[in-house]
């Protein structure tokens, strides 16, 4: 399987290639050069899998054969092995012809698990071929720094570093971060905000000759494996209502626009998605621009659902080279003047087809706060705040008779017990699995917001374990 770049300048690469490489070297991101394409027979053979070995199978399709079947098999098994729940991604249903699909059970709560434990075992094989070690370093506010560490702490060759903002963080996520007692797991609380742990991530992908020194690598949203990995639950969930025989249709909460594409990437690979819901908080851009083509910046504002809380989606990139028939001098071009002006002209046929794929949606805290409040009562349904926005969604573009709608639950109501309390005067128990995290220890170094007291605490851990 060969990708190339959206914006057309970089070489093209294999899947070992483009995971190890995150952004492609023109500033573009990776895309398979064609959909691998799924038979409706191959579908329907694929109805009685258990949901390791279908992940597999799908993954596979993006491997190609930089990585053998059995390895990728075994990786999947392993990966979703830890899961809390039998089904690993179970469907719920919450009234006819609507249902909610569990991607929480994984071990930090969160959607992100799904794609993050299948990538830490694939760096660790595709690095080992190349007898190779990389650092990776990242920023987060929250979920994605968790994942990120669950899926990295004891993989042989990779040491994972994360910076979070010191004081910033809800407890629970830090104690997610910093509990996790692995040799090669290192946490940083900055001194600084999100945005200034962002910058020092940037600033040290900057510094060629500290980048190369220690290997630096990133685990962001953009890593085309990522996508590769979440395409799965959308196969399982459509099979198990009926589909390839039977249209199906999502409702997704969208923040960097992962989630939701890994959608589409399965409507391109032949599942029957009629129709794809996206929901949004206040950060409404992707709302706007379905609804009448603004595609513009506007500062962030926080919400009950921050981890959709974003200026940008990153991975709409994609969609776009999409949306311009993958002309990639079509795709730089907009993406160009995007990061010149804050506004995305897209032609109005690449917006036309937007729109004829997706729907737009967009809630404020006090409607996220009543439809949580109002699944509760109807049915005993605890939804995050997430997971509540993309209810909402569904129910503002409810599917054609007859075709199932399928919201992505994308996190643990316990993830967010403020929010939930509100909502319905109860704050719901962390599962089992976690239900000592309070007691835990915690590792991890307060320091100032400072480039070179960074990079030397970076070096470090890349040291401690070449040693
Ligand atoms: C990351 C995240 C999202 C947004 O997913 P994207 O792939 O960035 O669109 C939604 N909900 C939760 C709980 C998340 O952690």
């Amino acid at each position: 399987m060969r990708y190339l770049s959206t914006r057309g300048q970089a070489p093209e690469l294999d899947f070992a290639g483009v995971l190890l490489a995150g952004l492609a070297d023109d500033g573009g991101l990776y895309v398979p050069a064609v959909w691998p394409q799924f038979s409706a027979d191959d579908w329907r053979a694929m109805r009685r899998l258990p949901y390791p070995d279908l992940a597999a199978r799908v993954i596979q399709a993006f491997i190609g054969d930089a990585v053998p079947a059995d390895a990728v098999l075994a990786m999947a098994r392993a990966a979703y092995a830890g899961f809390a729940h039998p089904a690993v991604v179970p469907l719920v249903q919450l009234e006819g012809g609507l249902w909610v699909q569990e991607l929480f059970h994984g071990p930090t709560l969160a959607f992100k698990d799904m794609a993050m434990q299948m990538l830490g075992r694939l760096f660790d094989y595709v690095l080992k071929a190349r007898d190779a070690r990389v650092t990776i370093v990242g920023a987060t506010s929250g979920d994605t720094g968790s994942a990120a560490i669950e899926a990295f702490a004891g993989r042989e060759r990779a040491d994972i570093l994360i910076l979070h903002p010191h004081e910033r963080t809800s407890e629970v996520q830090r104690r997610q971060m910093t509990t996790v007692a692995a040799a090669n797991v290192a946490n940083v609380a900055v001194q600084g905000s999100f945005d200034d742990c962002q910058d020092l991530v940037k600033a040290m992908f900057a510094d060629a000759p500290f980048r190369d020194a220690v290997h630096l690598s990133a685990v962001n949203s953009i890593n085309w494996a990522r996508i590769a990995a979440q395409v799965p639950y959308y196969v399982a969930a459509a099979l198990a209502l009926g589909a390839p025989d039977r249209e199906v249709a999502f409702a997704v909460p969208t923040g960097n626009f992962g989630n939701v594409l890994a959608a589409y990437v399965a409507k391109q690979m032949g599942l029957p998605i009629a129709k794809l819901v996206i929901g949004s908080n206040r950060n409404d851009i992707l709302a706007r621009f379905l609804a009448g083509n603004d595609m513009s910046m506007r500062p962030v504002e926080p919400s009950l659902s921050p981890s959709m809380d974003i200026q940008v989606s990153s991975n709409f990139e994609r969609l776009l080279f999409e949306l311009l028939d993958r002309d990639p001098v079509a795709t730089a071009d907009c993406m160009a003047r995007f990061r010149a002006s804050g506004t995305m002209p897209v032609p109005p046929a690449a917006w036309d087809k937007a729109q004829a794929l997706l729907c737009g949606f967009r809630l404020d805290d006090e409607g996220t706060l009543a439809e949580i409040r109002r699944l509760h009562k109807a049915s005993g349904y605890l939804a995050d705040p997430h997971t509540a926005v993309a209810v909402a969604a569904a129910r503002a573009h409810p599917a054609p008779a007859g075709v199932p709608m399928i919201v992505e639950a994308t996190a643990h109501p316990a993830k967010f017990p403020d929010a939930i309390e509100a909502a319905v005067g109860v704050r719901p128990p962390l599962p089992s699995h976690l239900g000592d995290l309070y007691e835990r220890d915690e590792h991890y170094t307060v320091l100032p917001n400072d480039l070179a007291t960074i990079e030397a605490q970076v070096r470090v851990l890349a040291k401690r374990n070449t040693a």
